[in-house]
């Protein structure tokens, strides 16, 4: 029996770690991966204190911090199911059952699928949803990106020095997201910028070879090498049907992290907190932290 279950290795999850053990509580973190979407991000210039940091780079900073305290870690290990009975919490994984007497969901977003033919047949071999991590395969090559927000401008953005050409496809009249980002990516020779435009198909023969876009019912193909989806997230909260979510599937919460059941918190980006930032989501696991902490402290 645990005295805290985390789950998620993001920002949030990392960062409740790290203040339960601090508070001599016996913790133990499920996760998939360790960084989140933290780790995907590519230059970092808004956490205080880091005037810029690459993703990868904080979220090692990160993971440096947890292992320091020896916490209890089960990596690439999924969480499908959270129900309370009993007074008790039971987490069930893809691989073990645990119980503990309070939870902190951390399980952050993850990327929206396009859901146009050929997107299943072509992931990996050519179309992500990451450019971080796959970017570099793509040296030299012409590329797509689809979205048109901040995930997408970031993409962008860090495909400016590695690509040869990026088509930048957006379905609305104009670029959203940070403006910033914007005129850095309006700005630069090597992008064109398709507004009001959708992705019908992805064709190629082993890997992709051109994306198929509609602009006012006039049907185009633009030869690709790469194509990288940015088109938006949604919350990792399938596994938590007993709580309260809101119409977008995030985890509602009060201002101490509470759910609607009791002993179970939630923070971070799977949660209804406005704002999804990397300084918020680990602020938000610290006051989950320190929640979970005076649950058990008040409660027998
Ligand atoms: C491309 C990109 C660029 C960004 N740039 C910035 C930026 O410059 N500055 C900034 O502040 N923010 C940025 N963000 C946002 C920031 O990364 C997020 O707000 C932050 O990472 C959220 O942290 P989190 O811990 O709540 O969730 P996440 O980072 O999403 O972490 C969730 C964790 O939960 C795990 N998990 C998920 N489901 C399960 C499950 N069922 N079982 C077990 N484990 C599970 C995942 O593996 C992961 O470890 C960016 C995001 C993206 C995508």
């Amino acid at each position: 029996m645990w005295d805290l279950i985390i789950i998620g290795a993001g920002p949030a999850g990392i960062t409740a770690s790290v203040y339960a053990v601090r508070k001599r509580m016996n913790v133990l973190v499920i996760t998939k991966d360790i960084g989140g979407q933290a780790a995907w991000s590519g230059d970092i210039e808004n956490y205080t204190g880091y005037q810029f940091i690459t993703g990868p780079e904080l979220a090692i900073k990160f993971e440096e911090h947890m292992r320091k305290y020896n916490i209890q870690l089960k990596e690439n290990e999924e969480v499908k199911e959270i129900i309370r009975k009993n007074n008790e919490i039971f987490v069930n994984t893809n691989r073990s059952a645990y119980q503990t007497k309070t939870a902190i969901i951390a399980s952050g977003k993850r990327s929206k699928e396009l859901s146009v033919p050929g997107e299943e047949e072509f992931k990996n071999r050519g179309l992500t949803y990451c450019a971080t991590c796959d970017g570099p395969l793509f040296a030299e090559k012409d590329v797509a990106v689809i979205g048109g927000g901040n995930s997408a401008l970031d993409a962008t953005l860090q495909l400016i020095n590695i690509a040869r050409h990026i088509y930048l496809i957006n379905v609305t009249a104009e670029l959203g997201g940070d403006a910033v980002m914007k005129d850095k990516v309006t700005n630069n020779a090597k992008v064109s910028i398709l507004n009001n435009t959708k992705v019908t198909a992805i064709i190629g023969d082993r890997m992709v070879t051109a994306i198929k876009i509609k602009k006012q019912n006039k049907e185009e193909t633009l030869a690709v090498q790469g194509i990288f989806v940015e088109i938006g997230l949604i919350p990792n909260s399938e596994f938590t049907k007993e709580l309260e979510r809101n119409e977008n599937g995030e985890i509602k919460v009060n201002s101490y992290n509470e759910t609607n059941i009791a002993g179970i918190f939630a923070a971070g980006d799977v949660t209804n907190i406005p704002e999804k930032q990397i300084i918020i989501a680990a602020g938000e696991g610290a006051k989950a932290a320190l929640s979970a902490f005076r649950y058990l402290a008040t409660h027998k």
